[in-house]
């Protein structure tokens, strides 16, 4: 069911799985608040923190933001990026997604490490823990960027017009307020 994945401190739920997926047996139990284990055949599966990355990409006195084609959150603004995929790293995931939404190409080492937030994620009614990196570039010129794949559109906004946004989710928001708002 959608949103009893997880309980509010992030443990994950006995609801997420009705039957273990090895034997099918119904006695599921939560070990240490992150793993379900089946009592029958000891099944054990460890819902763990999954791994984001996205960017503020600046251009003068503009940052660039994407608008979500998808739910969570659809038709808000978001930074670009994305889940980092098997046997990448945070720069490399990046380096593909803003590929894929953008299609901006960058190397890894363009891309310089602010920081990061941690965030919950729901999709198709099972939420995940998140850590999202978050990086920052800065560009002389603004790119020809065609908005693609996750998001709708892009939008460069200053830090004024940040400012009164809604942001997608708590941990761009915090991201916002740390290195657009305060930004020198
Ligand atoms: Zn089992």
């Amino acid at each position: 069911m959608s949103n009893d994945s997880l309980n509010d401190k992030g443990q994950v739920s006995s609801t997420l799985w009705r039957y273990c997926p090895q034997c099918a047996s119904q006695s599921i139990s939560v070990t240490e608040g992150k793993a379900l284990q089946c009592g029958d055949c000891g099944f054990l599966y460890f819902h763990n923190v999954a791994a984001a990355a996205g960017v503020l990409i600046r251009c003068g006195d503009q940052f660039l933001f994407a608008e979500r084609a998808k739910q969570p959150s659809l038709g808000m603004l978001d930074l670009p990026g994305g889940f980092v995929d098997a046997d990448e790293s945070l720069e490399q995931g990046l380096c593909r997604e803003l590929n894929e939404e953008l299609g901006l190409a960058l190397k890894p080492d363009a891309l310089t490490y602010l920081g990061s937030m941690h965030n919950r994620y729901l999709y198709a009614e099972v939420e995940y823990c998140t850590v999202d990196a978050i990086f920052s570039l800065t560009l002389a010129d603004k790119p020809n960027l065609v908005a693609k794949d996750d998001i709708s559109a892009f939008q460069w906004l200053t830090r004024q017009q940040a400012a009164s946004v809604r942001f997608a989710f708590p941990a761009v928001e915090q991201a916002v307020a740390r290195w657009v708002l305060s930004a020198k």
